[in-house]
């Protein structure tokens, strides 16, 4: 790749083009949330196995309700979980609880509330149609359907329906390992106390780590290296065989000490101008055949390359369909300014959650990792686009809103 301005969908289509899925291991289902299912689930039961009642109430036959003000023998009673010893009759009805089976000769239930009871007779006041209130056998999953799509990452809602099927062990990727560097002889560790002059803490290995985490992988801490290119190339030497991704930050843009391009320009690493900002040097190729990342030093590049790159990249690996964050159309609180030759993933908050109204948080340069902090979604005005101006619409990339509804 060339050295011009490359849109960022492009850069992310030759990425993902690369990238190798892992192998696969067996989990029990419990331990799989935030992993990618291998292949389709495809349940060989029906759920529910039985006809049930939806609610608690009466099971009646259908052609005796057909009319209001049906009044019926009561015969016994069914708590979920046991069958009926005898089935239903003309002129009889079963109390029935919820989740309990069906009796035989029964077709409909008619809620308790719609009926009126005594000495061991039901009346029920209006018509009910056949079938009301009855759950049917294979009404949630039919036997040979595909119950989860393969590629899907799974949440505790997937766990919950696993155990319904009885399928306690699931297939899925395995975690990528992501060899994590930092580099730059202004960094000291985080536990600093007061760090010397002209020194700052390394916050983007730390970020980083956590972030492929949350994008399923392994953060692999391979430390951190000064502007040193034979130091960064020991490191790299000794640890990249048992990795399956290497993510360095700093040292990739024009600086005279930047020592990832020092080390590996004229290799199989690409060094990219992206047509994005932050984040627009990006180192990418690959390192004796695994992929290797060089994201930015500044913190917030850090997490927008990750977040347009690495992050995509690591779930195409475990074989996930879904690898892009959701977008939705907002609507700008305050007028919006950006460099139209690049995108830009302007960080806002939400002040408005039913339009979904956003502000930005305050100085958007790319050393501003505090306002990162504070914003629920990204602003993303295209290429091309100057402005957007107070009151227009605007697309948000959903790259951490969780809850963004407070309390009032
Ligand atoms: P570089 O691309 O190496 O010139 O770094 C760009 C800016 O990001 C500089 O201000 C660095 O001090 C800063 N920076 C680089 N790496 C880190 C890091 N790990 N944590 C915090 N800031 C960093
Ligand atoms: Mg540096």
């Amino acid at each position: 790749m060339a050295s011009e301005l490359r849109p960022a969908e492009e850069v992310r289509e030759h990425i993902l083009a690369t990238t190798r899925r892992v192998s696969d291991v067996v989990l029990d289902y419990t331990e799989a949330v935030g992993r990618v299912l291998s292949a389709a689930v495809v349940s060989d039961e029906d759920v529910p196995p039985f006809a049930n009642s939806a609610m608690d109430g009466y099971a009646v036959r259908s052609t005796d309700v057909e009319a209001p003000g049906a009044t019926l023998t009561v015969l016994d009673e069914i708590p979920a979980g046991q069958v009926a010893a005898r089935s239903v009759g003309v002129g009889e009805a079963m109390k029935i609880m919820t989740g309990a089976p069906l009796p035989s000769g029964a077709d409909t239930v008619v809620r308790v509330e719609d009926t009126t009871s005594s000495n061991g007779m039901v009346r029920v006041g209006s018509a009910v149609p056949k079938g009301t209130y009855v759950r049917p056998p294979g009404g949630d999953v039919t036997r040979g359907t595909t119950v989860i799509e393969g590629g899907t990452r799974l949440t505790p809602v997937h766990v919950g329906v696993l155990a319904a099927l009885g399928l306690t062990k699931v297939t899925v990727a395995s975690r990528p390992r992501v060899g994590v560097m930092s580099t730059g002889d202004e960094l000291t560790p985080p536990e600093t106390a007061s760090p010397g002059p002209g020194m700052i803490r390394d916050s983007n290995r730390p970020m980083l780590m956590t972030m492929v985490e949350g994008a399923g992988g392994i953060g692999v801490d391979l430390g951190h290296v000064g502007d040193d290119p034979r130091r960064l190339g020991a490191v790299l030497e000794r640890d990249t065989g048992e990795l399956d991704v290497v993510i360095t930050t700093g040292g990739v843009s024009m600086g005279d000490y930047d020592v990832v391009k020092a080390l590996l320009r004229g290799s199989d690493v690409d060094f990219l101008t992206v047509a994005i900002n932050p984040g627009k040097p990006l180192a990418y190729g690959a390192i004796e055949g695994r992929p290797f990342f060089g994201l930015p030093g500044n913190p917030v590049s850090v997490l927008v390359s990750f977040e347009q790159f690495a992050r995509p990249a690591l779930l195409a690996m475990q074989g996930a369909t879904a690898l892009l964050r959701p977008r939705i159309t907002g609507v700008a609180g305050e007028d919006l300014h950006s460099d139209p030759v690049k995108e830009a993933f302007i960080r806002v908050r939400v002040v408005d959650p039913e339009q979904w109204v956003v502000v930005s948080t305050g100085g958007q340069s790319s050393n501003v990792l505090s306002g990162a902090g504070r914003a629920d979604c990204f602003a993303v005005i295209p290429v091309g686009v100057a402005s957007v101006r107070s009151g227009e619409s605007v697309t948000l990339e959903l790259f951490r809103a969780s809850e963004t509804r407070r309390v009032a």
